[in-house]
């Protein structure tokens, strides 16, 4: 077995790296939570699945000769990246964070920073919401459960199994969107706030034009914070990162 690269996923960058280390004869194998029911597989070796914690996981690099880990996983995904700067510590692996940028405010955005999904489920009291987009993802739709005053369409990629506010609608649905179709849905459902992580990337930021377009707030979380770690913002980098890692 040669020494590989491990890429943590569940994004749309972590599948472009695996594509370009595939591509370019690199040994990579991604790793997925298995959290969505059908998942867009990366190009190459994958594995899906918890690794049972900091611990189990250096163990399973030393096992599986990794020689080198990259952490492209969702700004918002916090305990895996906690458990892979443990372990590449503990295991004497190169760790490298791949993160894209998140969004900005432009001219015309009314956006309302908030710390958590908690804050997020304030401010549109404050704000005097009555119907929502959300599009906070499954995770976290707690915090809007005890909210019978508004009217909320939940979109997500798999269905919440977690309770949810009075009246809602759930749309199933996982991007990429396009302004079109944004500017259709919040037209058709006639909402006033729309609620987003900020995740960053061109894939889900349509919502934000439509929502500058129409004149409407948008309640933005926070990213978490996050340890020091070497990042890079591009695949590109991290492509050759790994492969300065697993040649030679
Ligand atoms: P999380 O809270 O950081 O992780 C919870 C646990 O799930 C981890 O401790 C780990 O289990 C396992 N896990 C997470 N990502 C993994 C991966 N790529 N490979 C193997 N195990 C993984 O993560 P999350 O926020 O639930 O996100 C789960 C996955 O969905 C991530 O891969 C992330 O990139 C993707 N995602 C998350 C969001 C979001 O908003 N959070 C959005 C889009 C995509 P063990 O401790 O057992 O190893």
């Amino acid at each position: 077995m040669s020494a590989r690269v491990l890429i943590l996923g569940g994004t749309a960058e972590a599948r472009a790296l695996a594509q370009q280390l595939d591509a370019a004869g690199v040994p990579a194998v991604s790793s997925l939570a298995g959290r969505v029911a059908r998942p867009r597989l990366p190009a190459g070796e994958v594995r899906i699945g918890g690794f049972g914690g900091p611990e189990a996981l250096a163990r399973w690099l030393e096992a599986e000769r990794i020689a080198a880990v990259v952490d492209a996983t969702h700004p918002f995904a916090q305990r895996i990246s906690a458990s892979a700067t443990e372990a590449t510590a503990d295991a004497h692996v190169p760790l490298l964070r791949l993160e894209r940028l998140g969004w900005s405010a432009g001219d015309g955005d009314r956006w309302h920073w908030v710390d958590d999904l908690s804050a997020a489920a304030a401010a549109l009291a404050q704000l005097g919401a009555r119907r929502v987009l959300l599009t906070t993802g499954r995770q976290g739709l707690a915090a809007f459960a005890g909210d019978g005053d508004r009217w909320y369409l939940i979109r997500c990629v798999d269905p919440p199994e977690v309770a949810l506010p009075p009246h809602h609608e759930v749309l199933l649905d996982r991007g990429p969107y396009t302004l079109d179709g944004e500017r259709a849905l919040i037209a058709e459902h006639d909402i006033d706030v729309v609620v987003t992580k900020d995740s960053g990337g061109p894939l889900t930021d349509a919502k934000l034009a439509a929502a500058r377009e129409r004149g409407l707030p948008v309640v933005v979380v926070r990213r978490p914070p996050r340890g020091a770690v070497a990042t890079v913002r591009t695949v590109a980098e991290a492509a050759a990162w790994a492969e300065r890692h697993t040649s030679g």
